[in-house]
């Protein structure tokens, strides 16, 4: 990856963005540097936007889409196919850009590309899907065909913790049913979640302006979603902002699609065997360090295999090893940000002030938070209630499995639950009374395959999830066509 500290080679999107198929510097010249989380060493200058690039990229974009539109689907499948090949070609450098801007280790930057490709993969075969149908009609003689026509610009705003798979998985599919994009990746992560990801796209010789990239915060994504130009907002972020956004749109009756916060429940069952289940926990709490909407923020737990979770989750918490995922063979990284680490911290003392015990854990250094096991937990602790984004497993014991999905429906969110059981139907039994748009039998909360809608209820989303066939409701319009062989006759 081109750091700051090698002068000799330049990254192109050095203090650029990318607006019609070229990098370009913005408007008002601004740039930030992008930070090696583990280290805090910068990792490259980024060109960051305005209202003014917005314009220019959603004007590109709008150019742009009534030929990519027009294109035979082949053709688009094949512009999408191109980026597949390039991004598995500079997959090690992709990689290592997500893990210096995340923090995450190996294996979290391969599960993305792995997702990206996924994402592409599948969109190339959506865009020569047979879409539409020929529908039946109250009267004779009249032919009815209801068609899914792009929805023309996608604006696209995506969060710092999956940088590169949140981006392909809104902007694969949008773009292979015929729209443009323009991405606004989160100040974190520019290059891994925009301008790396926009350098592949011009490689792959995708027509100018199909795909856009305006690095730049909260500034740059009210004005992308302000934009007149720009048909439907793509947002995954923070519940707040989600609402802030849907405020805005709902105004101005722009179509809006958020994925949000989560606040995912990981249930055990008195007949799991408490060593698989202490596995999936702590996967489910601790990887990525607790930084993913779907992260397992509340273990909730049968009494009677209580003792035996705690202690073993305690002890897989105890072995893992936190540190620079570039420089040892870690099993987790440092956290995103100070404020970040404060914030699921304070989660983490109030909790403790109002009686919760820190069995493992609970401390850090720099940004490298300790894997963390507390327990007399109560449903009223914020360390339970809140989304904590931390590396923190609060365990709730109950007594009842009624107990057990009466407090995992207990939120306002609903992304995704999972349930340990060594009975499969009882399992499918508790997952069917679970409110959320996600949930699991005998695996992590934390699951997300390409083929399958991602999305939640309540608080954890609005709109239509992305992914499988959700994509064609998510990024089409229909229109109803209805041809009459002769006109019929009215009244008058
Ligand atoms: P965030 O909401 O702070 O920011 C997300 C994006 O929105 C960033 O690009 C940010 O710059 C932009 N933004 C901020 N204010 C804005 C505004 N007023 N108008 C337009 N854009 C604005 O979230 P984050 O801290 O980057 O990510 C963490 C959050 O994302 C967590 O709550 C997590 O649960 C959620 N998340 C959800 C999913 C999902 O699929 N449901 C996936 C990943 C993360």
């Amino acid at each position: 990856m081109t750091t700051s500290a090698d002068p000799t080679t330049r990254a192109p999107w050095t203090d650029q963005i990318f607006v019609g198929g070229r990098f370009q510097p913005p408007a008002a010249a601004g740039t930030q540097l992008s930070y090696e989380k583990a280290t805090g060493e910068p990792l490259g200058s980024v060109g960051v936007g305005d209202a003014d690039d917005v314009a220019a990229a959603a004007e590109a974009a709008r150019v742009a889409q009534v030929g990519w539109a027009a294109l035979p689907p082949v053709a688009r499948a094949a512009a999408l196919r191109r980026v597949h090949a390039r991004l598995l070609a500079r997959s090690d450098e992709v990689a290592e850009a997500i893990q210096r801007e995340t923090g995450g280790i190996r294996f979290k930057a391969e599960l993305e590309i792995r997702l990206a490709l996924a994402h592409l993969e599948q969109a190339a075969a959506l865009a020569t899907r047979p879409l539409g149908h020929e529908a039946t009609s109250i009267l004779p003689g009249r032919k009815n065909f209801v068609n899914h026509v792009p929805l023309g610009v996608v604006g696209i705003i995506t969060p710092w913790n999956l940088p590169l798979s949140l981006a392909f998985s809104p902007t694969a599919p949008a773009l292979a049913l015929g729209n443009t994009v323009v991405l606004k990746p989160a100040p974190h992560t520019p290059i891994s979640g925009g301008l790396l990801i926009a350098d592949l796209f011009r490689e792959a010789d995708v027509p100018p302006g199909v795909f856009n990239v305006v690095p730049g915060g909260d500034v740059v994504g009210a004005a992308l979603v302000e934009h007149p130009d720009v048909d439907m907002i793509r947002f995954t972020g923070s519940t707040e902002v989600g609402r802030h956004i849907a405020r805005s749109a709902g105004g101005r009756l722009q179509r809006v699609s958020l994925e949000l916060g989560g606040n995912a429940a990981l249930v055990v069952l008195d007949d799991a065997d408490p060593e698989v289940a202490s596995m999936v926990g702590a996967w489910s709490s601790f990887h990525f360090q607790g930084q993913t909407c779907i992260t397992a923020g509340r273990h909730i737990v049968l009494r009677a295999v209580a003792d035996a979770y705690i202690e073993m989750l305690t002890r897989r918490a105890k072995r893992l090893v936190v540190g620079d995922p570039m420089r040892g063979d870690v099993d987790m990284g440092p956290m995103i940000d100070t404020r970040q680490l404060e914030r699921a911290h304070g989660l983490l003392r109030a909790s403790v002030d109002m009686g919760a015990t820190v069995v493992e854990g609970g401390t850090y250094d720099g940004l490298f938070y300790r894997p963390t096991v507390v327990t007399g937990v109560t449903p009223d602790m914020p360390v339970f209630r809140e989304e904590v984004f931390g590396p923190i497993a609060p365990i709730v014991v109950v007594d009842t499995e009624e107990e057990a999905l009466a407090l995992t429906n207990a939120t306002a969110y609903g992304l995704s639950n999972a349930v340990m059981t060594s009975n499969p139907w009882r399992g499918l039994r508790f997952a069917e009374q679970v409110h959320s748009g996600m949930v699991h039998v005998n695996d992590t909360t934390c699951l997300s395959e390409a083929t399958i809608p991602f999305g939640g209820w309540g608080d954890s989303s609005l709109g239509v999830p992305t992914g499988g066939d959700a994509n064609i409701e998510q990024y089409t319009e229909r229109r109803w066509i209805s041809v009459q062989e002769q006109p019929p006759q009215y009244r008058y």
